[in-house]
Formats: C-alpha cells, structure tokens, sequence
C-alpha cells in the first residue's frame, strides 16, 4: 500500500504502543480520521463562509461555537485557532515586544519560544531551574531584578512553560504570574504540554496568554494549535486591519492582523474540532494517565543502576531517565551495540523511543491503557532481565 510518489502508508499507531515523546498526546481520535477524510480539500470549510468572513465567525460546520467552546476549556475570554504553538508565541511577541526588549524565558524553554522573541527583535534572558529542575516563583523575582539591573528596564513579557519539554516537570506558573504581574509584565503560559491533556484554568494560573498544541498535545492534525487570552490583551493580540489600498481605496473589514485573517481553512480546524469532544473528557482521566507513568517509571527504576531525571513521582507522562549505569553498560558487549534496546522493544511492539538510545533518553506513556501501561513496564524489566542486569522486585 502507498500513496504514491514514494509515500508509504504510515502504520505506526495501528501496529505498536508508541512511546514518542511528542506524539503521544497528538494521536488522532476516530472521529478526527474521518473529519480528515471529510475536510482534506483546501479551504473546505468555506463553503458557508458569509459576513463577516472570518474563520471565526463561521457557523457551518459550527467553528464559531468551537471556538467558544476552546476559551471556556481554557478558562479565558477569547480563543483563535493558530497553526501550532509557536505561532501563538509569534503572534504574542509581535504586539508585546518592542526591538532591544528584555524577555524573560526560562532554561527549558522550547526553541520556538526564543525565535518568537528574536524575531521580535527582543533579548533573551533566562529563568534558571532549581536543583529538583523546577522553575520556581522566587527564581523569576530574582531574575526580573536582575534585568532591571542589567538593561535598566522590566522585561517586556514573561515566557513560561506549564510543563516543560525537556523533563516534564510541572512549574507552579499560577505562584509565577502573581511575582510577574507586582512588576507589571504579562504572562505566557506555554501548555504545549498540557492543554488538552490535564485540566488548565488559565485565570487560575494568572495566565494573560495561554497557548495550546493541537498537534502535540489535542489529538489534531498538524499544524493546529490555540492562542488564548483576556479581554484586555484581545483588543491588542486580535486586532483588526485598518489598511487601505491608495487606487482602490479597498480596506479589509475584521480580519485579525496577527492571525493574517484566517488561519486554519481546513483538515486542521476540523480534525481538532472532531477531537474536541473526547479531549474535553479525557483530561478528567489525568489521574490515570499520571498512575500509569509511574507504573512504568518505577519498573525502570527497579533495573539497579537506572535513574530518573524528571521530578519523581511524576505528575506527567513525559519522562526524562539516566540508563548510564544499566542500559548502557550491555550495549558496551551486545552485538547491536546501543541498538539492543530499541530492537528488543520493537520485538515487543514498542516503539517511539530514538533508535540506539540508552544513556537519556525520554518517552511519553500518554494514552496507554491499564494493560498496555502494565505491559511496557514489564518489557521494560524483561529485556534487562534478559540481558542479565540485577532488577529489585
Ligand atoms: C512542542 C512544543 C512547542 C511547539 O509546539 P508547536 O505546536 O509544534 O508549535 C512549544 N513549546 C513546547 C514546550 C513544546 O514542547
């Protein structure tokens, strides 16, 4: 089976238990499938699109309720669909950040938050983690003070992420935002992680921008994301275009000037509306999620010699873990080297985890099953047992 011009049919959920770190949360629902197979022509879903022609405002198929719906999940006051993440950081940096600004992110901010800010033409300042990898509420107040000391201003905004991509860890932002705001500075929380996979209150995390992955973390299509925000920073973040062309005199009613009008026109907004539905429901089985990261955390931690570096207990699903002096010490003899690993879990239907990994390496355990989660983390300590380490039962 292919589709032709070399594209093979992808069959990676359909045949294993898929581990990657940045996949996981993003699986599609059946229901999103179908919209797929339904809204796959370009800007499908305008068929209805009458006055004021705005992405937003179409009520066939219901995208307008959709995106009251998304602030209401969110608890803030208006929600556009943007594709990804980053270009909710984009659209944010634009109207926050003036060329030679101080911006405060953290140590584990994602890429796509510093290129939002470079564009911008701001400068970057970090927010250091402490020793158990949490970026804490005193740790920004100390940093904003030294940005005043260093550039002689506040910073313009503050990027922080709910939970971050590099341990999982979860950061008390709502302790954060309450430093920011004595300061005056607005808040991004980056829930890349976290909107559509836990319950978010971005008024109760003192949030004025919330930003969502549609793709990592709303079982939709990429590129998919939400930017959600007060009232207030509405008027600025979704402001309407006043231009004018000078022969034709044309001018171009309410489309949003950050969101370059319209933005998801299709399989995007669609597939993330079909998911909606079952996200909306399935972050009221976090807890579930949370016992089954730590079934199989405490499996690996039962092989001697292997150690976690996220934040233990877990309180999320992406995990962060040190095999050095387990893992790693077979793959110095075994035939497949540092591939050992990776294979054996491919022979049981595992897979997700970077090929020939087992010094760090990270997985992400979201949307298992109770037995699926009881199965990997016994493959887990089968394949050590296996390989003859020394596991603690
Ligand atoms: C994946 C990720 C992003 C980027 O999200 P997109 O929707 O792909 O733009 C941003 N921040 C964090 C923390 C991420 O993990």
């Amino acid at each position: 089976m292919n589709c032709g011009n070399g594209i093979d049919t992808r069959q990676v959920d359909e045949l294993y238990i898929n581990l990657d770190p940045i996949q996981a949360g993003g699986r599609l629902t059946p229901d999103a499938m179908k919209a797929v197979l339904a809204y796959g022509d370009g800007y499908s879903v305008c068929d209805h699109c009458t006055k004021p022609f705005r992405l937003d405002c179409i009520s066939k198929p219901p995208l307008a309720q959709f995106h009251k719906d998304l602030a209401e999940f969110m608890h803030m006051d208006v929600a556009r669909l943007v594709p990804g993440a980053r270009r909710g950081f984009q659209a944010v940096a634009d109207v926050a950040i003036r060329p030679d600004d101080p911006v405060l992110l953290t140590v584990y901010s994602h890429y796509t938050e510093f290129l939002a800010v470079e564009q911008a033409g701001g400068r970057a300042f970090e927010v250091p983690a402490d020793d158990a990898g949490i970026i804490t509420a005193d740790a920004v107040a100390s940093r904003i003070e030294d940005v005043i000391r260093i550039t002689g201003r506040k910073p313009a905004i503050l990027f922080v992420e709910q939970v971050d991509y590099q341990y999982g860890n979860l950061h008390p932002v709502a302790g954060i935002s309450k430093v920011a705001h004595q300061y005056d500075i607005p808040v991004l929380c980056n829930g890349a992680y976290t909107v559509g996979i836990m319950e978010v209150d971005g008024k109760e995390l003192g949030a004025d921008f919330l930003v969502g992955s549609g793709h990592k973390s709303m079982a939709a299509p990429a590129p998919s994301g939400v930017l959600a925000t007060t009232g207030e920073w509405a008027e600025k973040v979704f402001k309407t275009t006043g231009i004018k062309g000078d022969i034709t005199g044309r001018t171009f009613g309410v489309k949003e000037i950050e969101m370059m009008g319209c933005t998801l026109m299709g399989v995007t907004s669609m597939g993330m509306m079909a998911s909606f539905p079952h996200v909306r429901e399935r972050v009221k089985r976090y807890g579930d999620e949370v016992k089954h990261s730590n079934l199989i955390v405490d499996a690996l931690l039962s092989i001697e010699g292997t150690k976690v570096l996220s934040e233990y207990p877990r309180r999320h699903t992406l995990t962060r873990m040190n095999t050095v002096n387990s893992f790693d010490t077979v793959a110095k003899t075994h035939k497949k080297k540092g591939y050992f690993l990776t294979s054996a879990l491919l022979e049981r239907g595992i897979t997700g985890i970077l090929a020939g990994s087992t010094k760090v390496w990270k997985y992400n355990s979201y949307g298992l099953t109770d037995d699926q989660a009881r199965y990997v983390a016994d493959s887990f300590v089968d394949i050590a047992k296996k390989e003859g380490l020394p596991c603690v039962s």
